[in-house]
C-alpha cells in the first residue's frame, strides 16, 4: 500500500502517479493531487502522452522510410522524405 505525499490518502498502487515537483523531487501522489497540482487531469495527461508516442512513432517511420528512399531512389527523395517528415511532426503536434 502507498500513500500519496500530498494529501497521505492510502493509495492502491495501479492508482499512484508519480509527480516530479519544480525542485526535482519526485513524490507519489494520487489522481486528485495531481489534478490540483498540474491543472491538468490524469486523463487528458494520459492522452497527451500517448498522442506523443504516436507522434514519435509517425516521425521515427518517416525517417525510415525517409532513409530507404535515399538509399534507394537517391538523394532527391531524401531531402522529399525529410520535408514530409517535418510535416508530418507539425501536423500531429499542432493536433495534440
Ligand atoms: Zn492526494
Amino acid at each position: 500500500m502507498l500513500k500519496c505525499s500530498e494529501c497521505s490518502r492510502d493509495l492502491e498502487e495501479k492508482d499512484a502517479l508519480v509527480h516530479t515537483a519544480e525542485d526535482g523531487q519526485r513524490k507519489v501522489i494520487c489522481p486528485e493531487c495531481f489534478e490540483r497540482l498540474t491543472g491538468v487531469d490524469y486523463k487528458t495527461f494520459a492522452y497527451r502522452k500517448e498522442n506523443a508516442k504516436q507522434t514519435m512513432f509517425a516521425v521515427l517511420f518517416c525517417l525510415a522510410a525517409t532513409a530507404y528512399a535515399w538509399y534507394d531512389k537517391g538523394w532527391m527523395w531524401g531531402v522529399g522524405g525529410i520535408v514530409l517528415t517535418i510535416l508530418v511532426y507539425l501536423f500531429s503536434s499542432k493536433t495534440r
